[in-house]
């Protein structure tokens, strides 16, 4: 089946037994359990599982090709569990633009956890090489990164980790498997924030960690699901579902416009540089082709002049809101250091845009008329 019809009919069955197209929301909190405690159903507590959650994993599962998925309560719950399923003294390579909330969480909460982080430049293998010791235990994938859109070879990175014994995750949020399969190029766990792409109408947030395969950190996360307890309500797992069935033509809309306003913005007298992957001048671009079927709605820019010009253009917009996060139908867009703060990468003059289902010459107009203020 393809991947168009799998997301609007993987999931619709299971735990609805009233057999209705749209599956009911399951707001119960208990289900009905024998004398001696023993359940004759799949249910017990919703904790633990529901209807709409495991609706809502069978579907995640379906589209990523995986064996097994759990949902999180939010993007960064769900990293938090694959951290949390690791042990005190492994150690763990992963980007040095790693999505911002990530560094914050691993420095302030995870860190104590007793394991070693190294945030380093994933595009080179020889770097990704010399930080190997014999207690990596995970290398975490981010591409493309955000906001520098760096592009890291899955293929390559998952040859090296496999030969050493050691586990990969690729956060598929940006690129979402309508643009990128991380299992078909040899990755172990996919992770997405739903709150982005999958929910894409930016009401919900969410998160989920997806298995190539049975297996024992799985089985860890699994338990960290049920007993750490970040979970999704039944309402947000199945408003998730709901929005998934719409992913892949979304995306086909997100990347058609995103490619034609980087065209636009690299031909811009006032843009110095373009990030987007698509494009042929991108660093990462060849690599980018061989993994990616589509490269995504998300758009990185440099203007020429200063950090109050970058902000100035920024306040200039009419149609595209200012706005933190991405995913969603309306266009949004943010000077992305004042977002990220403190130990960011992040050039003072990027602006960072997440590009919607608006029509494409409107977004256009309103960001060329932003850069004439300046
Ligand atoms: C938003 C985001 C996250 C975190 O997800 P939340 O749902 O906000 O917790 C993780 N990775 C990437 C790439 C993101 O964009």
């Amino acid at each position: 089946m393809k991947f168009e019809t799998k997301a609007i009919h993987a999931g619709l069955d299971i735990g609805n037994p009233s057999k209705s197209i749209v599956p009911p929301i399951s707001p119960s909190t208990i289900y009905e359990i024998n004398a001696d405690g023993k359940t004759d159903g799949e249910f017990h507590y919703s904790r633990l599982d529901n209807p709409n959650r495991m609706q809502f994993e069978h579907l995640v599962s379906a589209l990523e090709g995986g064996a097994d998925t759990a949902a999180f309560a939010s993007g960064i719950a769900a990293t938090q569990a694959v951290f949390q399923a690791l042990k005190p003294g492994d150690e763990v390579i992963l980007p040095e633009d790693v999505y911002a909330g990530h560094r914050k969480m691993i420095h302030g909460m995870m860190s104590r956890w007793g394991l070693k982080f190294h945030f380093i430049d994933m595009t080179s293998l020889d770097t990704i090489r010399e930080h190997i010791t014999p207690n990596t235990r995970l290398i975490w994938i981010e591409t493309p990164s955000n906001p520098l859109m760096r592009i890291t070879d899955i293929r390559r990175v998952t040859e090296l980790a496999k030969s050493k014994g050691i586990l990969t995750c690729v956060d598929n949020t940006w690129p979402t498997p309508v643009n990128q399969l991380p299992f078909e190029l040899g990755a172990d766990l996919v992770m997405h924030s739903t709150t982005k792409y999958f929910g894409g109408h930016s009401d919900t947030m969410g998160g989920t960690v997806t298995t190539r395969e049975k297996s024992e950190i799985f089985d860890q996360i699994r338990f960290i699901q049920k007993m750490g307890g970040a979970v999704p309500s039944p309402h947000d797992s199945w408003m998730l579902s709901r929005s998934t069935r719409t992913l892949s033509y979304r995306m086909k809309g997100h990347n058609e416009h995103a490619f034609a306003l980087a065209r636009f913005l690299n031909e811009h007298p006032k843009v110095s540089g373009v990030y987007y992957p698509g494009l042929e001048s991108h660093p990462g671009h060849e690599i980018a082709r061989s993994q990616m079927s589509g490269f995504g709605g998300m758009v990185s820019f440099l203007i020429k002049g200063s950090r109050e010009d970058a902000v100035k253009v920024v306040a200039g917009s009419k149609i595209i809101k200012r706005a933190t996060s991405l995913g969603g139908v309306e266009s949004t867009w943010e000077h992305r250091l004042s977002t990220e703060g403190e130990g960011s990468l992040t050039p003072e003059t990027l602006i960072r845009i997440s590009v919607g289902l608006e029509h494409p010459d409107d977004i256009i107009e309103d960001v060329a008329g932003s850069l004439d203020r300046i």
